[in-house]
C-alpha cells in the first residue's frame, strides 16, 4: 500500500524549514501532500492561491509532491486523501507542547492516523512564517529564507 502523508499547515509563508520538511519526508513516504489549511476566521498575509502556486512551482519536478488546499479538520482531509500520516515539524519544546495536542485529538478523530515529527535542521531552526511576516511587513527582504523568488509572488499578486 502506498505511504501517503500529509504535512497540513498555515504556510502564510511556505519557508526553506517547510521546504526542508518536505523533503526528508520523501525519504520516508511514497507521496507528500502539502495541505494549506484554509481558516475563514483568521485572515491571512500571503494570499491562499498565490502560496499555492509558489508551492507547486517549488516542487514542478517532483510528481510525488502534491500541494492542497483545504477547509475542514487535518484528520478528514488526511482520511480522504488515503493518507495515513501526518507529517509535522519540531523546532522546540513550544512547538512539541502544541503538537502534542493536535496529534492527540487527529487520533482521536481518525483512529488509524499516525503523525510523524521530524526535528528540525539546525541551520532552519530559527525561521519561522511570523517571523517573516513581521520581516517582510516593515520591508525587509526575506528572499534568504525562501525556497521561491519574492518577484515571483509580486508577480502573480498583481495577477490576483
Ligand atoms: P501551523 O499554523 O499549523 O503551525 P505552520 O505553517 O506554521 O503551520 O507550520 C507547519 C509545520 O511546519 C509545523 O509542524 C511547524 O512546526 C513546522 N515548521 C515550521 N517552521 C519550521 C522549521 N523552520 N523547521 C522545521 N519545522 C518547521
Amino acid at each position: 500500500m502506498k505511504k501517503i502523508a500529509l504535512f497540513p499547515g498555515s504556510f502564510d509563508p511556505f519557508t526553506k524549514g517547510h521546504e526542508d520538511i518536505v523533503l526528508r519526508g520523501l525519504r520516508i513516504f511514497d507521496e507528500v501532500v502539502i495541505g494549506i489549511g484554509t481558516n475563514s476566521t483568521k485572515k491571512r498575509y500571503f494570499p491562499l492561491e498565490v502560496m499555492k502556486e509558489l508551492i507547486e512551482r517549488t516542487f514542478a519536478d517532483f510528481p510525488n509532491i502534491k500541494v492542497i488546499a483545504y477547509d475542514d479538520l487535518t484528520a478528514h482531509t488526511a482520511r480522504m486523501l488515503d493518507a495515513r500520516f501526518l507529517l509535522r515539524g519540531l523546532r522546540n519544546t513550544t512547538d512539541f507542547e502544541y503538537e502534542n495536542g493536535i496529534s492527540q485529538v487527529n487520533r482521536y478523530v481518525y483512529e488509524e492516523i499516525e503523525t510523524v515529527f521530524l526535528i528540525t535542521s539546525p541551520h532552519l531552526a530559527p525561521i519561522s512564517s511570523s517571523i517573516i511576516r513581521d520581516l517582510h511587513r516593515y520591508g525587509q527582504r526575506v528572499d534568504d529564507f525562501l525556497p521561491y523568488s519574492l518577484n515571483e509572488l509580486n508577480e502573480l499578486n498583481q495577477d490576483q
